[in-house]
């Protein structure tokens, strides 16, 4: 076994706090979010992941054996554990094994993995997972399409049944852009997020979107992090 599969290299854990986004916002969750990402999204709101020209990286990043991961959580067993980013499937191997210790020793009920959707997962992860939070990025991410979309990738999360689709919308219009992504490869069901990292931003794009979702039958997240703490680490 190489060390690749005994240490995670981690941003952040913290918990317990609520999920704030997506299909479980407002459940009680704690949160490990691991280092590392090869995008740039211009709006990215956890850059100290991995952006060294805009945050000191190396003072962020902590490796951490499975074993302080797993005695973390054993302190208080999580209804939902939420693994975040970055990108968390850059780290296949030990995310693997973390997941298979974590659930052997039911220290969560409900495993989440949030991620862009540009990786494939390996089957290890796919397994142990309940879900995956999956936001492919849209052309407001600054991208370009073929680091952001990925057919073969989006088609294997629509076909695991554990995939919800997540996307960041800033003005109406990116929802004929997520239209097109939806009827091109099958993504259902999907949740519209705004994106912001202070409340009122939040709350105003929230208002925005809430009829014209509604219209094309689709699910409105909130950011509730963002709306009770605004834009706190570790919350
Ligand atoms: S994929 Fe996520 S972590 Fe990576 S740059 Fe985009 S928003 Fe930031």
């Amino acid at each position: 076994m190489s060390d690749m599969d005994q240490y995670v290299v981690v941003d952040e854990t913290f918990g317990p706090t609520f999920q704030g986004e997506g299909s479980s916002a407002g459940r009680y969750a704690h949160f490990i979010r691991l280092f590392g990402c090869r995008l740039s999204c211009a709006w990215c709101d956890s850059p100290q992941t991995h952006d060294a020209t805009r945050c000191d990286v190396a003072a962020e990043q902590r490796i951490l054996s499975i074993e302080d991961v797993t005695s973390w959580l054993a302190a208080d067993p999580a209804g939902l554990l939420v693994i975040t980013g970055g990108e968390p499937l850059l780290q296949p191997h030990v995310v693997g094994r973390l997941l298979c210790a974590i659930r052997e020793r039911a220290l969560a009920t409900d495993i989440e993995i949030e991620t862009s959707g540009a990786i494939a997962p390996a089957d290890m992860i796919t397994s142990a997972v309940t879900r995956f939070n999956v936001s492919p990025k849209l052309a407001h991410s600054g991208l370009r399409r073929h680091q952001r979309i990925r057919p073969a990738v989006l088609r294997g999360f629509a076909d695991s049944g554990k995939a919800i689709w997540k996307f960041v919308v800033q003005e109406l219009d990116d929802l004929d852009e997520i239209q097109d992504l939806v009827d091109t490869y099958g993504l259902h069901p999907v949740w519209v997020m705004p994106e912001g990292t202070d409340s009122a931003t939040v709350l105003a794009r929230m208002r925005m979107l809430a009829d014209p979702v509604l219209a094309r039958r689709w699910h409105l997240s909130t950011r509730l992090h963002t709306l009770l703490w605004e834009n706190d680490r570790g919350r």
